[in-house]
């Protein structure tokens, strides 16, 4: 497959540019319910083959400070013990899950948050030597192992102990390094610390370093924003993630201590996203998908360019054939195609703990149709194309039948030239993949059933 290409119409962009899923799963979040019980998800574990490889998701809720823009799931604290307590009973959940799988190899292990390193070097080396007494960890160079940095939340000299723990991936929030951004968002970070973090990163082995940004944010412009992905591209990361900022202080409170008025312009907003893909694309990053860019040679441009990237709730990733356990709260997994989440809550979460319950929330059993969307979908996202014939010999249906009706929909977006279909392939042209969620769309079978397409943010 051809590196992808990007281009440019910005009536089609201010056309298209409505709310939408960023398909992390299919069906998405919203579809999960408390219907799904923890006997399903039992029964699904029991009925994973021993052959079947694992990849483990570790969700640290913590963090020191809050940013004003974030919309995670987090618990701000400066209190250390309470994190002393959510340890003891994250290893009790991963005890708990290992004695329910087989002989599985775990051979990913990601951490997020929160902020994973507001916990100890103590406190990680805990955990992970819990997850190697149950878990059979291949050799560490086979086993990718990575973890989402804040650099104000970690002595620089834990990236050796991190390092020796087995970690050799890493993803570092940056948003921008432009003070008066920082300061409106209440996070400050040095270009320097961020600098020196990677540096200490590399020097210890780690690979596919990835920097997140957020364009959209207040008092941005296209002037400020250039500066800040000169001083990133200096540092030279592998993989850049640049989020679209939706300001929803209805839904998320700490947005509410952003002023509206200090946010750039429909139209400046537009001009940072476009200089971004310009300007990383004349640096030599390859455009993977949706937000996110990746040097030639890292494993997620290779992934692409071999046809077998997937997707999951960390994004995009290299490994499909994966089953994806979440341990701690909210944290969510999928097991032979159903998904199922944690607790939102620390109390739920100690609660079932306590009773040597896994901590179940809600999850959704996946049907034949939700399959069959669901491989449309990922292979539009991640490959900007579908195989028809394989996908009908595979799914042993008729695409023109089955999706007649996505057809019909389907008719504007090829008349505006962002689509292609032919008997043999339906294809996404250089003009569609800045709109691959609105495409994605048109084979999504819960958008017109429940839900408003408002519970999600602006596709660009
Ligand atoms: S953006 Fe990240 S570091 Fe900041 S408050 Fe949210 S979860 Fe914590």
């Amino acid at each position: 497959m051809q590196a992808v290409k990007l281009e440019w119409d910005e009536s089609l962009l201010a056309k298209y540019n409505i709310s939408g899923p960023r398909y992390t799963s299919y069906p998405t979040a919203l579809e999960f319910n408390e219907d799904y019980h923890l006997a399903d998800y039992l029964h699904c574990l029991h009925q994973l083959s021993d052959d079947k490889s694992l990849s483990l998701y570790i969700h640290i809720p913590f963090c020191q400070n809050i940013c004003y823009y974030c919309g995670c799931n987090k618990i701000i604290t400066k209190t250390r013990s309470k994190a002393e307590q959510y340890v003891e009973y994250l290893v009790k959940e991963i005890k708990l899950l290992a004695k329910q799988l087989g002989d599985n190899p775990l051979r990913q292990i990601h951490w997020g948050g929160g902020t994973p390193t507001y916990l100890s070097i103590e406190q990680i080396t805990q955990i992970m030597s819990a997850i190697r007494e149950v878990f059979d960890v291949p050799d560490e160079e086979s086993t990718e192992i990575s973890i989402e940095i804040d650099p104000r939340a970690i002595p620089i000299e834990d990236i050796k102990h991190l390092a020796n723990l087995g970690f050799n991936r890493m993803s570092m929030g940056v948003q921008d390094f432009n003070e008066k951004v920082q300061k409106a968002v209440n996070r400050i970070q040095s270009f320097a610390m961020t600098r020196d973090m990677i540096l200490e990163a590399r020097r210890y082995g780690f690979k596919s370093i990835n920097i997140d940004l957020i364009y959209g944010l207040p008092f941005q412009t296209k002037k400020t924003f250039e500066q800040t992905l000169a001083l990133v591209t200096d540092i030279s990361p592998d993989r850049i993630s640049v989020f679209n900022y939706a300001h929803l202080p209805h839904r998320f409170k700490p947005q509410r201590r952003i002023n509206a008025d200090d946010l750039p312009s429909a139209t400046e907003k537009l001009s940072i996203f476009q200089y971004i893909i310009t300007f990383l694309q004349q640096q030599g990053y390859i455009y993977i998908g949706m937000d996110h860019f990746a040097k030639p040679d890292d494993e997620l441009a290779i992934a692409q360019q071999q046809g077998c990237l997937h997707r999951n709730f960390q994004g995009y990733t290299t490994h499909e054939e994966y089953q994806l356990i979440g341990v701690g709260i909210s944290s969510i997994g999928s097991v032979n195609g159903q998904y199922h989440q944690n607790v939102r809550d620390i109390p739920s979460y100690y609660a079932a703990l306590e009773q040597d319950k896994l901590p179940l929330w809600r999850g959704v059993a996946v049907n034949q149709d939700d399959l069959i969307r669901k491989k449309v979908i990922f292979d539009l996202i991640c490959h900007f194309e579908l195989d028809i014939h394989r996908f009908e010999q595979a799914n042993d249906i008729q695409f023109q039948q089955y999706f007649a009706n996505e057809i019909t929909m389907m008719q504007p977006f090829i008349e505006d030239d962002l689509l292609i279909l032919t008997e043999a392939k339906l294809q996404v042209t250089a003009r569609g993949r800045l709109l691959i969620r609105n495409i994605c769309m048109l084979f999504d079978a819960y958008l017109n059933e429940l839900h408003s397409i408002n519970s999600f943010s602006k596709v660009i």
